[in-house]
């Protein structure tokens, strides 16, 4: 299977905003993780070229038909964005991969079918959440209309770049909002990419702006703008308590955000299939090397199966193969980033002073292109306190503990900080349901684990893992603001 030659992948390396692309001076430079070299530079948009950014989305919104033409017509302009973007796949699939840990291969079959589909899907919802009418007294006609908010600012992560963009960006457009997006500053190109098909969609320019760089500068300027009405975010709990303290003295205004997580995987000796299973576990902690909000970190098993189960994912574990994002022949993609590789090896080091026993993995691979590359990492004997069970670590690194009855294992599933997602294996559906009743998580996966097709069922996390869902009818709804009419109707006559 052929892939692409890193070196002459050609960069849209600026900002995008009413319709163009706008070059700056070079700020911050772009590294590949799978080779570790510097890929391209990066401008960096201050408070003045944001204040741009904003007042151009804002005068857009205000001056173009988007948010009163027919809803209808809004969800016809995104379908064809989708079209364009599934066109664009060969361009877009090495765009998305070379600066980020996505697999050539996977972004090409899954991120950028999954982006066009993502923004099919909003645009169903263009003309569905009107608002509704009142129950008030008979004389009275009461009315809850729906209306944009005016202009959104999005910041997304680096783990799932088109994918989180088209989540955020597809929600607000179909609302009928104006959108300024702040990518990740470590994989910033797609963006630009997917805002120029946008306006050869027929989205007018200046409704999606793109301003790139990097959290403190950037992000902060964005979320500090009086014309911002709305902020939506993925990424860390620590920069999403930020974000949040910032719209709160600077609006305030509302937030959707989508957060950490140190999901559990809760194991009954009774779950089926226990080939399957070590699939499913394994690859809900390996996939994207683990950096995934929602990863499957914490395996919570019943005493009978441990052994079992452990020494399958191990196996699995140990087939994964580490390799560039355009090595089709890799199974294992690299760490972002040096200084997150070795965040990872510290907790390793951290949770292993602390009583963890290594059954497999322990740190970085050694030799190969450059970039770092992690092996998947089986703890043990730890306990609730041990840094791996209570840390998100964003790698490829899965804690083992052993329950007896249901009871307990429900206790240990539980965590004192977050609540992303948990998975449930078991072929009793009375204790799936209990189990799903007692998770207190924003999301339950029965017998399975990880996101499916269905763009109808919401993500978003309990407690620290956020507030607020993308996906699903209520993603839409967070992009709407709700204006309350009352009409006397005897007062007409
Ligand atoms: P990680 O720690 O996983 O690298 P973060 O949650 O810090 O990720 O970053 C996710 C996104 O948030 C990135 O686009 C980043 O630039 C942005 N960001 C980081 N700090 C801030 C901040 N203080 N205000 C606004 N955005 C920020």
């Amino acid at each position: 299977m052929s892939s692409f030659n890193p070196q002459t992948v050609a960069v849209p390396a600026g900002h995008f905003i009413g319709g163009r692309l706008v070059a700056g001076p070079p700020a911050l430079q772009v590294r590949r993780p799978s080779d570790g070299q510097v890929h391209a530079d990066l401008p960096l948009a201050d408070a003045t070229l944001v204040d741009e950014a904003v007042q151009n989305a804002w005068q857009a919104w205000r001056n173009t038909d988007w948010a009163r033409r027919a809803p209808r017509e809004r969800a016809r302009v995104l379908r064809r964005w989708a079209d364009l973007i599934e066109q664009s796949v060969a361009t877009l699939a090495p765009l998305e991969s070379v600066c980020s840990t996505r697999p050539w291969r996977d972004a090409t079959a899954w991120d950028v079918p999954f982006t066009a589909e993502g923004l099919r899907f909003f645009a169903e919802y263009a003309d569905k959440l009107g608002g509704e009418v009142a129950a008030t007294q008979h004389d009275h006609l009461g009315m809850v209309v729906a209306e944009p908010y005016g202009v959104v600012g999005a910041i997304t992560p680096w783990n799932f770049p088109l994918v989180m963009m088209s989540w955020k960006v597809g929600a607000a457009l179909a609302a009928g909002n104006a959108v300024v997006l702040k990518p990740s500053e470590l994989t910033p190109y797609s963006a630009v990419r997917l805002a120029e098909l946008a306006v050869q969609a027929g989205v007018p320019p200046g409704l999606f702006n793109v301003v790139q760089g990097d959290g403190r500068t950037t992000g902060e300027a964005l979320t500090r703008h009086p014309r911002i009405a709305k902020m939506t975010f993925t990424g860390s709990t620590r920069t999403g308590a930020a974000i949040m303290a910032s719209c709160a003295l600077n609006g305030p205004k509302p937030v959707t955000l989508e957060l950490g997580g140190k999901s559990p995987q809760l194991v009954f000796d009774d779950a089926p299939g226990i080939d399957r299973l070590a699939g499913v576990i394994a690859g809900a902690i390996t996939g994207n090397a683990g950096q995934v909000c929602v990863a499957g970190s914490r395996l919570i098993v019943q005493r009978r199966l441990a052994e079992p189960l452990v020494e399958r994912i191990a196996q699995r574990f140990a087939a994964l193969r580490p390799g560039a994002t355009w090595d089709p022949e890799a199974t294992l993609p690299p760490i972002i980033s040096a200084p997150q590789a070795a965040r990872i090896v510290d907790i390793i080091e951290r949770a292993r002073a602390a009583g963890a026993q290594l059954r497999c993995g322990g740190g970085l691979f050694d030799g190969g292109p450059g970039g770092a590359y992690c092996q998947p990492t089986l703890l043990e004997g730890v306990d609730d306190s041990n840094p791996a069970v209570q840390e998100e670590i964003f790698g490829p690194v899965l804690t083992v503990q052993t329950f007896d009855d249901e009871e307990e294992g429900l206790a240990l599933a539980a965590h004192p900080h977050y609540g992303l997602a948990a998975g449930v294996h078991t072929a009793d559906i009375g204790r799936a349901l209990r189990a799903m009743r007692a998770l207190s998580a924003g999301t339950v996966w029965i017998n399975r684990y990880g996101r499916s097709s269905d763009f109808v069922i919401p993500t978003g996390g309990y407690h620290q893992s956020g507030i607020g869902k993308d996906l699903g009818r209520q993603a839409v709804e967070a992009n709407l603001r709700f204006k309350s009419v009352l009409i006397d109707l005897a007062a007409t006559h």
